[in-house]
């Protein structure tokens, strides 16, 4: 690519941004709540109706059967075509269509995408509706100014990352969308910051241990064996031998925050004994022994390390604690796990962002790993295609937060990474 062409399709982009900040402000006034999966047909349909005009084929795939599918609560899908009218790669970007829950402490109408100064607020506007528009924009200024190219564009809209993506990406892939056959490069535009690449995440192990014991009348509690007891034992096992062992394991993956740099554990969740009553009962609870307790540990380990010895790290510390506790039993159960993944820097989708980053911005692109998972992990794992990476616009902290936003600045220099990645690869 000449530098003429290039100047020429990144002024086109910049002529572009009044309707880059409107396209981000459609998009962020459809409440696209997930859970429960509001308006995704909504989201879609329009997507469907921009990018038709713009030359796309387009399809609407609905989820059916997928997890968290159902008549009141579609999952749908959009995944849209451009074909450049000759041989070559295709570039897909894949965005998430879904937003959480607003949450308290809103200063701004979540759904108003109020414009101020260089800022657009609304939930999901960083998270990532806005990286959503900026990769719309660069395929359209590319399509303009290059009528016939190389290769293929495609863009999807996909639901319920938030929740996993069972019902989005895992769908899609599992239905052959992502097969390398079809898309060589895949582009995430999750906010990241637009000049960092994200290689990939930590893996993730999630999983319920259950203590038991035996019911009893809790002013005799020697009848009974308090499972409530038996867990206080675990935890403080885990205090004392697994927490300082996982902050010893340190990955040479380039995870952010730096804290994320090691192994981690969280406990979701406690439950023991007699449920919490509803709000507004005014008895008093029963006196009993508390016969079972559950926690839900959240484990998220390195690719240096082995899901199954991940594992056994937990089997080890329960025996320990058995060892001590002759009526002690116990039941561990798999809920969820995700293996960790990370592109290697010599890919060709890292190299040509890494270039294009260092073209619009004039400095070195930063290279991070997510502490936590997104939609790549199907591309990875179902789709089998491991030439893929997160790039976007926005601020990580910002996502979910309330007063979320998205810098118009920072959108517009992303569509033109995005618009040079295509350039490079589809237009040589
Ligand atoms: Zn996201």
């Amino acid at each position: 690519m000449s530098d003429k062409t290039a100047s020429a399709l990144l002024a086109d982009i910049s002529k572009r941004r009044d309707d880059l900040v409107a396209l981000t402000q459609d998009l962020i006034r459809i409440p696209t709540l997930n859970p429960p999966g509001r308006n995704y047909l909504e989201i879609c349909e329009y997507l469907a109706e921009r990018l038709g005009r713009a030359g796309f084929t387009v399809d609407l795939i609905r989820a059916e059967g997928a997890w968290g599918d159902s008549a009141a609560y579609p999952r749908w899908n959009l995944v849209a075509r451009h074909e450049g009218g000759a041989p070559g790669d295709c570039v897909h970007f894949n965005s998430h269509h879904d937003v959480v829950e607003t949450g308290h402490g809103w200063t701004r109408d979540p759904f108003g995408a109020a414009v101020e100064g260089d800022r657009i607020y609304g939930r999901g506007s960083c998270d990532m509706k806005g990286g959503l528009a900026a990769s719309i924009i660069a395929a359209e200024a590319f399509i303009a100014t290059h009528p016939v190219y190389h290769g293929a564009i495609e863009i999807s809209a996909t639901a319920d990352e938030e929740s996993g993506g069972f019902g989005g990406v895992a769908y899609l892939a599992e239905q052959g969308w992502f097969a390398p056959e079809r898309v060589q490069h895949v582009i995430i535009p999750e906010p990241l910051h637009k000049d960092r690449i994200c290689l990939g995440h930590r893996g993730v192990w999630w999983a319920e241990i259950e203590t038991k014991g035996r019911i009893a009348h809790g002013s005799m509690p020697f009848l009974g064996d308090s499972a409530v007891r038996h867990m206080g034992a675990v935890l403080a096992e885990m205090e004392a031998t697994l927490f300082p062992l996982l902050a010893t394991k340190r990955t040479e993956m380039p995870v952010i925050p730096e804290g994320a740099r090691q192994s981690t554990l969280n406990i979701n969740s406690i439950h023991g004994g007699e449920a919490e009553q509803e709000a507004g009962y005014t008895g008093m609870p029963a006196p009993c022994v508390p016969d079972r307790c559950r926690i839900v540990i959240d484990r998220r380990y390195l690719i240096e390390e082995d899901l199954a010895e991940v594992k056994r790290e937990i089997t080890r510390l329960m025996e320990t604690v058995k060892a001590a506790r002759p009526s002690f039993e116990y039941e561990i159960r798999d809920m969820f796990e995700v293996r960790p993944t990370m592109t290697d820097k010599d890919a060709p989708i890292v190299r040509t962002t890494a270039r294009a980053i260092e073209k619009v911005l004039g400095q070195q692109a930063g290279y991070v790993v997510s502490p936590g998972t997104y939609d790549q992990k199907h591309i990875d794992r179902i789709g089998r295609l491991k030439n893929c990476i997160a790039y976007g616009p926005g601020i990580l902290d910002l996502a979910h937060q309330p007063d979320e936003w998205i810098g118009i600045q920072d959108m517009e220099d992303s569509a033109k990474v995005m618009a040079l990645v295509l350039a490079e690869l589809l237009a040589g």
